[in-house]
């Protein structure tokens, strides 16, 4: 076996020693002595920074973190007494402050880092508060605000204001609802997330804020190193878009407190809205159902009209049908139904009146001979000429002549004699004789034999009593030879 050699003795050596002692070298890795930043945040302000059952948390702590890893530093933030906090930083016991504001007084005793968080600085007061808008509105007020926090110095120069030191967020709130405070100031984020948080419902935030501003790191006055290695890693993480992302996921978190201003304007809103919506609805209904209506009115209208037109035509086509009811075919005179209606109705008046009524009831002499001798037609028309001389003699007012049937007649005289019915009947015989319508097989004219009777109605009486009476004279006038008048006295039997 080949004994080693020295130079090769020396080489493990090395190696040995390397391998014992890399790990804790400090090659490649972070320690606690030279590659840690210490810096120190507010305890009370969730969710930029806050103490969370003594881990440090919020959204600044996060940004924190991502500093330190683009920068290879470990970053511990601790959480302290923010006084207390500034003066740490002062006195070297700390490399920063986390979430700090610049102002004057800051601005001689730290360096401050590139921007890290906006802060809206505003007054909270009471829900029905009118009065308190701006700073100035503050004279003469109690105004809570955070010790050591920015708000200390937006008051400044504000002697009157009386100032109320902050130790606890909701214990103030719950001071400011009961009137022991006039205002808060303090950043709006985190003044949300406490009255979300608690509760507290009958407060509101006045916009705009007093004043808007960008949180920093702070480094003791003239620590320039550390200060560009943090501003280098925000510029990072600022650039890279991870600032945004942590953000956003804080905001994700973020409740939104919504002020009681808000709601009553939210709630008028909507309520105006729907109003607004439900009274369109409203109109367009009403101006639909006015259209249907005035539609539906029109054509009521219509329909009534054409209705009335159609009843006025049926009445009209009723009162036709009534006279050809009435009229009789073949004469054009009236018929044996329009006679039996007057009738009645002139007894009645008769009756009513004591006016005398009288009838005279003319037949056709030998007319079935006739028909026999010229044929049915020449019946019809000598029917005709003689309906037509009837007609023409009794035409004065309550006169009437109809067609009784057959080759009958019948002629009815309001308030007339038996001795004014003779004139007629026997004006109506001759008018009929001098026709001289021929009937050849009897060597005569046509004539006609007429039977006359006249009363004065009575009440024991039947209106027939005067058809049969003037029916028997007619009968007797027959008798006697035809082309007669024979009245027929009305009592004789
Ligand atoms: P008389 O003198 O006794 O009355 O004899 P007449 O032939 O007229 O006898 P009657 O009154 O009994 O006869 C009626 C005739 O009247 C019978 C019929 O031929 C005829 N007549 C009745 N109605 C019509 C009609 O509408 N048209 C025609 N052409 N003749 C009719
Ligand atoms: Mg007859
Ligand atoms: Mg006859």
């Amino acid at each position: 076996m080949r004994s080693i050699s020295k130079q090769n003795k020396i080489c493990i050596f090395i190696v040995i020693i390397l391998i014992f002692f890399l790990p804790f070298s400090g090659f490649g890795m972070n320690d606690d002595t030279g590659n840690t930043l210490i810096l120190l945040g507010n305890e009370t302000l969730p969710p930029i920074v806050y103490n969370d059952n003594g881990i440090a948390k919020g959204v600044a702590v996060d940004i924190a973190n991502a500093i330190g890893d683009r920068i290879g530093y470990e970053v511990k933030v601790v959480t302290v007494n923010w006084e207390q906090a500034q003066k740490m930083v002062l006195d070297g016991d700390a490399d920063g402050l986390l979430h700090i504001n610049p102002c004057p007084e800051r601005n001689e005793i730290y360096d401050f880092s590139s921007p890290l968080l906006k802060s809206d600085f505003s007054m909270f007061v009471q829900s029905d508060n009118r009065t308190l808008r701006s700073i100035d509105d503050l004279r003469g007020k109690s105004v809570g605000i955070e010790a050591g926090g920015y708000p200390n110095t937006l008051l400044q120069g504000y002697e009157t204001i009386d100032i109320e030191i902050i130790n606890d967020w909701e214990a103030s709130f719950k001071a400011l609802s009961n009137g022991d405070l006039d205002a808060i100031i303090m950043d709006r984020w985190i003044g949300e997330y406490e009255l979300a948080n608690s509760r507290i419902s009958d407060i509101k935030i006045v916009d705009p804020p007093i004043e808007t501003q960008y949180s920093r790191i702070a480094v003791r006055k003239g620590n320039l190193e550390t200060l560009a290695l943090i501003n280098s890693g925000l510029k990072e993480i600022t650039e890279d878009g991870t600032i945004n992302k942590i953000m956003e996921q804080w905001q994700g978190k973020r409740v939104i407190y919504v002020t009681e201003d808000y709601f009553q304007t939210f709630y008028l809103r909507s309520a105006s809205l729907i109003l607004l919506l439900v009274a369109l609805i409203a109109i367009y209904f009403v101006s639909k159902y006015r259209k249907l209506s005035k539609k539906l009115e029109i054509s009521v209208k219509k329909r009534t009209e054409e209705l009335h037109h159609a009843n006025e035509m049926l009445k009209a086509a009723n009162l036709k049908l009534e006279r050809i009811s009435m009229i009789d075919g073949l004469t054009s005179i009236e018929n044996r139904r329009a006679f039996d209606i007057a009738y009645n109705r002139a007894w009645k008046m008769c009756l009513r009146e004591r006016m005398p009524l009288a009838l005279i009831m003319i037949d056709i002499d030998n007319f079935k001979i006739f028909n026999d001798t010229y044929g049915h037609l020449s019946g019809d028309q000598t029917l005709i000429k003689i309906a037509e001389v009837i007609k023409g003699i009794a035409k004065r007012p309550g006169d009437l002549a109809a067609r009784y049937g057959g080759e009958e007649f019948v002629v009815l005289l309001m308030n007339t004699t038996a001795e004014g019915a003779i004139i007629i009947a026997e004006k109506i015989r001759r008018k009929i004789e001098e026709l001289e319508i021929e009937n050849r097989e009897i060597k005569s004219v046509i004539t006609v034999s007429l039977g006359v009777a006249s009363a004065v109605p009575e009440k024991e009486m039947v209106p027939n009593e005067l058809i049969d009476a003037a029916d028997k004279a007619l009968y007797k006038a027959k008798k006697e030879g035809r082309n007669k008048v024979i009245v027929w006295e009305y009592h004789q039997k």
